[in-house]
């Protein structure tokens, strides 16, 4: 595995890989890797059938555009030699790990990329602007490696809807894949932010995605009523953990719009705080 801070270093490298013919592939991530991160390089291998055929790009890049002034940006935990090892070890070729100089050389980007309505709701409700860190980012990304395939975690629904939505918008030339979230055993989504959790904080939080399969199963059942859906789950954490309810929707998973009667695909989306932690998650269904 090669591994360069530069955009330069990385791009030469990107040349020759497509010289030899190989599909470019890249990861984005923040970096504290787990297996939810490492399944996606380890997809990419398997679906390629070839080992050699695929040239796999994982950045690691702890963006500040995308955190608010009183959010994580400076503790978010941040280990490149056991990152380093982790990706090598799950098949990474090129390890891209910019400065924050690097990747704004000027300070501030004049220029950002909002994908409006969509980045307004939900998460972007609480988060104002950072769908527009997390759009102006993963542009920047593809606008430097050029890839022919992105992934991207179904975890942060959201975040996919709106790369998504970008990705048609401005006719950029890349095969997103949404990869399905990788759990703990006791269902827990897996997420770097998880090592923020006190130990009671962590034994309550698998209750988030026992809630969203209660409310996934009332749908299939033939609940139609999106605030049925809601208040049971609303119940059932604020009843069973000290959590803090930040949202709980229910909308299309197509265009994330809110439905009067809930039908087609689903997505019931989530955010609670466990003490100082803000957990997200998600569950997808036909109804
Ligand atoms: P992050 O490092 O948290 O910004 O995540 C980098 C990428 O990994 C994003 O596309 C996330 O959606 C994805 N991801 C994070 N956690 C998981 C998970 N538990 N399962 C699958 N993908 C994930």
């Amino acid at each position: 595995m090669k591994i360069t801070e530069y955009i330069s270093g990385l791009r030469e490298n990107i040349h020759l890989a497509r010289e030899q013919g190989k599909i470019i592939v890249l990861i984005p991530t923040m970096g504290h890797l787990h297996y939810g991160h490492l399944s996606m390089v380890e997809n990419a291998r398997k679906d390629d059938g070839d080992r050699e055929k695929v040239y796999i790009i994982m950045s690691i890049f702890v963006n500040p555009l995308q955190f608010g002034e009183n959010e994580d940006f400076d503790r978010y935990p941040r280990n490149l030699v056991r990152d380093s090892r982790l990706a090598q070890e799950a098949g990474v070729d090129m390890l891209f790990v910019p400065s924050v100089q690097e990747m704004y050389p000027d300070g501030q980007s004049l220029t950002t990329i909002n994908v409006s309505r969509i980045s307004e709701i939900l998460c972007g409700s609480k988060r104002p602007g950072h769908f527009q860190g997390v759009a102006t980012i993963v542009n920047k990304l593809f606008n430097i490696v050029l890839p022919d395939i992105a992934y991207f975690g179904q975890k942060d629904y959201q975040q996919f809807i709106v790369i998504n939505k970008m990705v048609k918008d401005l006719n950029i030339l890349v095969q997103l894949i949404a990869f399905p979230t990788v759990r703990e055993q006791d269902g827990l989504a897996m997420s770097s932010r998880n090592s923020y959790l006190s130990s009671e904080e962590r034994q309550q939080a698998p209750i988030i995605y026992q809630s969203l399969r209660e409310g996934a199963v009332l749908i299939t059942e033939g609940e139609t009523d999106p605030d049925v859906i809601i208040t049971t789950i609303k119940d059932r954490i604020s009843k069973g953990s000290k959590g803090k309810i930040e949202y709980v929707e229910v909308r299309n998973a197509h265009n994330l719009e809110r439905f009067e009667k809930i039908e087609g695909t689903v997505v019931i989306s989530l955010a609670v705080w466990f003490g100082s932690t803000r957990l997200i998650d998600n569950i997808l269904l036909e109804a």
